[in-house]
């Protein structure tokens, strides 16, 4: 969606209420993303013009270790502050909309990449999978024998 700022970029203090949905098609292929629910507003503070919204959506993917596909309800907060001119261009905090017209779903888009996890586990002990015979060791031991250590074996036989 894009959003004409200007209105808000006029007057201190005036704000608009942001509440629409992004669909999942304009998001992302991987991981899956469904439709992005919008909620927030944008707020003229002495001309800068603050960002605050919510994003809720649901993220599919595989676990990295055990390949189940997993789905995560998401509400990630978003903040941006909106000026018309960047004067020091070193400041990156600050988004640039120039003639005050924001491509709001790009914005999104990029922000929920970033926040996408470095890895993706179905849970934080995930077992994985066998090496050898490629079974979900979640589900339990497979038929596999663990190498033992040799040093391991003499000494459970002097048990014996
Ligand atoms: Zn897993
Ligand atoms: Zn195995």
């Amino acid at each position: 969606m894009n959003i004409d700022l200007n209105p808000v970029f006029g007057i201190t203090g005036k704000k608009m209420d942001i509440d629409y949905t992004i669909k999942a098609e304009d998001v992302d292929e991987y991981p899956r993303v469904s439709d992005v629910k919008v909620f927030g507003s944008v707020q003229n503070k002495t001309d800068i013009v603050t960002l605050t919204i919510t994003c809720s959506y649901e993220l599919t993917c595989l676990c990295d270790r055990c390949a189940e596909e997993i789905t995560r309800h998401i509400d990630q907060k978003i903040e941006h502050e909106l000026i018309k001119n960047l004067e020091d261009e070193q400041d990156i905090s600050y988004i640039e909309v120039p003639d005050g017209n924001l491509d709001l779903d790009e914005l999104i888009r990029e922000d929920i990449i970033l926040n996408l996890p470095y890895l993706f586990l179905c849970k934080e002990d995930c077992k994985g999978l066998c090496v050898q015979c490629g079974a979900n060791l979640n589900d339990g031991e497979c038929k596999c024998k663990s190498p033992t250590d040799p040093r391991l074996s003499a000494l459970l036989d002097l048990l014996d």
